[in-house]
C-alpha cells in the first residue's frame, strides 16, 4: 500500500480520528474515541461491516471481570498473564501481554456498563490453556450478534461510518506522520480524507497467499477459513510508514471445521469427553493439548481430514447451540446406534474404532494412561449411540503483525513510535509468540478489543 507525500495536499474534510476497518477493533475504537469526545469516522471496506469478527463464536477472554464475579468465579490479571506466559512458553512480548491481561476486563466492563453489550462467562469452555473460566460472549454467543451490538453501540455514539470505503493509501510527511489517506469506491473512483490520528483495524493477512508464502512458508497452499479482506493492508501500511513487526509466523488455527460445508463446529464435545480420529479410526493426539495446533494436526491426516466423535449426551448438551444446529440442518453431522453404524457412515474401518473407543473408556477409567498423553480428568465416558462429524483443518487468522506500545501505537524497530499510527486486533502483533500453538482461546477478540479500547482512547489525545 503506497505511502504518498503531503507536499502541499490539502483535503477537503479533515477528521481528528480515521479508523480503518470496522470489525471489532476498529468499532471499539470508535467507542472509546467518541467517549473521549473526539469525532470519529470509521472506512470499511464492505458494503456492510462484517468481517472476520461475524464469523467468530462472539467469545473474549479477559480477567476479573464483573461478570466473573457474578459467577463466583476468582481470577486476576495476574494469573491470566501467567496463563498466557506458559502458553507461549516465554516467547513473545511481556510487555504486551501484560497490557492487554491488565485491560481486557475493563474493556468488557467498559462495554456492558457503558455502551449496553451484555457479557457473560461461557463456562462450556474450560482448560485449552486458561486456568479458570475466563471467556465472555454476549447471549447470542454468535459473532454476527456481536457485530450487530457493537455497530448499534456505535451508531448511538454518534461516531460516522463510511462503508465501501476501501484504504488504498496514506499521505504522511517524512517523519511518518500521516496527515490523511486515499480510499477507493466501488466504482474506481479516489477520494481523499484528511486525520490527525489514524488507526489501523484492518484484521491480518489469512487470506493473502503471498503473504502467507512469506511469513509462514510451512502453511503455503494450507486450507484458510477467514474473512476475504483479511488481506494485511494495514500491515503492509505500517510497514510502509516506518512501523515494525513481530511473530508474522504465528496464526489462529483449528481442526474442527465441518467438511467439506465448510462450517465452524464447536469444539465443547471434545472439551467434554470427544475425541478425533483419523481415516483409520485411530486418534493421533492429545485433543486439548492445543485447539490452535490441532488445526495442523488435522491437515496432516489423510486426505486432511478427521472425524469428532462424541455420544448422546454430549449431544443433547450442545445441541442448542448456533454452530451444532447449522451443522446439523445441512447433514453434516451423522448419527449411528453403534459403532459399527457409524464406522459405515463415516466411512472408517469398524475394527480400528471399536479398539479406539475401548481404549478411550479404558484410559477414562484409568485402567491405562492415554497414548497421547490426554488428562480425562471429568471426561464424560462415550457410550452408543453415537454421533460422528467429518472436519478438516484451517488457518483462521494471523497473528502477526504490527508492534504496538500500551497505548497501541505503532513502533518502530528502533523502539521509537510513529507519531499518529495506532494498530489492534489483527492488523497488530497478538500475543500468541511465533507459533501456532501459542494461541490461547479467545485471545483473538481480546486483542481486537483491549487494543482497540486503548487505541481510540489514545488517538483521541491527540486531537
Ligand atoms: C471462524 C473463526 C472463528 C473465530 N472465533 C473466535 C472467537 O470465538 N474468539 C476470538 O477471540 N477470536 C475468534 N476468531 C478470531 C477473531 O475473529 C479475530 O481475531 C477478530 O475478529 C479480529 O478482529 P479485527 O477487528 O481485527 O478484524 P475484522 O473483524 O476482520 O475487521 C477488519 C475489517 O477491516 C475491513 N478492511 C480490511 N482491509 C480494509 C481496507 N484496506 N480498507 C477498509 N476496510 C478494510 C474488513 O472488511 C473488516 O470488516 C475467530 C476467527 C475465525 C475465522
Amino acid at each position: 500500500m503506497p505511502v504518498l507525500p503531503v507536499l502541499s495536499k490539502k483535503f477537503e474534510i479533515t477528521v481528528p480520528v480515521l479508523i480503518a476497518g470496522g470489525g471489532a477493533c476498529g468499532l471499539t475504537a470508535a467507542l472509546a474515541a467518541r467517549d473521549a469526545g473526539v469525532d470519529v469516522l470509521i472506512l470499511e471496506k464492505d458494503m456492510i461491516p462484517r468481517g472476520t469478527t461475524s464469523m467468530s463464536q462472539g467469545t473474549m477472554c479477559a480477567a476479573g471481570t464483573q461478570a466473573q464475579r457474578d459467577a463466583g468465579i476468582e481470577d486476576s490479571a495476574d494469573q491470566f498473564f501467567e496463563d498466557v506466559m506458559t502458553k507461549v512458553h516465554g516467547e513473545t512480548d511481556p510487555d504486551l501481554v501484560r497490557v492487554v491481561t491488565r485491560e481486557a476486563a475493563p474493556t468488557i466492563d467498559w462495554l456492558g456498563g457503558t455502551h449496553g453489550i451484555p457479557f457473560s462467562v461461557d463456562t462450556s469452555w474450560k482448560g485449552l490453556g486458561h486456568s479458570v473460566q475466563r471467556l465472555h460472549a454476549p447471549p447470542e454467543r454468535t459473532g454476527e450478534a456481536l457485530m450487530g451490538r457493537l455497530l448499534q453501540a456505535v451508531e448511538r455514539s454518534g461516531a460516522d461510518l463510511m462503508t465501501d470505503a476501501h484504504l488504498t493509501d496514506a499521505y504522511a510527511d517524512a517523519g511518518g506522520r500521516v496527515v490523511g489517506v486515499r480510499i477507493e469506491r466501488p466504482d474506481g473512483s479516489h477520494e481523499d480524507i484528511g486525520c490527525n490520528a489514524l488507526i489501523l483495524a484492518t484484521c491480518g493477512f489469512a487470506n493473502n497467499p503471498d503473504m502467507i508464502a512469506e511469513f509462514i512458508p510451512d502453511m503455503k497452499g494450507a486450507h484458510v477459513f477467514t474473512w476475504e479482506n483479511s488481506l494485511g493492508s494495514g500491515i503492509r501500511l505500517g510497514i510502509d510508514l516506518g512501523g515494525s513487526v513481530a511473530d508474522m509466523t504465528a496464526f489462529q488455527g483449528y481442526g474442527a471445521l465441518a467438511y467439506p460445508q465448510e462450517l465452524l463446529f464447536n469444539y465443547n464435545y471434545v472439551i467434554d469427553g470427544g475425541v478425533l480420529v483419523n481415516k483409520n479410526g485411530e486418534r493421533f493426539s492429545d485433543e486439548m493439548a492445543d485447539v490452535s495446533g490441532q488445526g495442523v494436526k488435522v491437515m496432516q491426516q489423510p486426505d486432511h481430514v478427521a472425524y469428532m466423535i462424541y455420544d448422546e449426551t454430549l449431544h443433547a448438551r450442545y445441541e442448542h447451540l448456533h454452530e451444532t444446529r447449522q451443522a446439523l440442518e445441512v447433514g453434516a453431522v451423522k448419527f449411528a446406534a453403534s459403532v459399527t453404524e457409524l464406522s459405515s457412515a463415516l466411512g472408517i474401518p469398524s475394527d480400528a474404532l471399536t479398539k479406539t473407543l475401548r481404549d478411550l473408556s479404558a484410559s477414562k477409567a484409568g485402567y491405562q494412561d492415554d497414548f497421547w498423553g490426554r488428562v480425562f480428568s471429568d471426561a464424560h465416558d462415550l457410550k452408543a449411540p453415537y454421533y460422528g462429524i467429518q472436519v478438516t483443518g484451517a488457518i483462521y487468522h494471523t497473528q502477526g503483525g504490527l508492534e504496538v506500545n500500551e497505548n497501541a501505537q505503532v513502533k518502530r524497530g528502533d523502539g521509537s513510535l510513529l507519531p499518529n499510527v495506532f494498530a489492534g486486533g489483527g492488523a497488530a502483533r497478538g500475543m500468541s509468540g511465533p507459533r501456532c500453538s501459542g494461541y490461547i482461546p479467545a485471545a483473538g477478540l481480546c486483542m481486537a478489543m483491549t487494543l482497540g479500547r486503548l487505541a481510540g482512547q489514545s488517538a483521541a489525545r491527540l486531537k
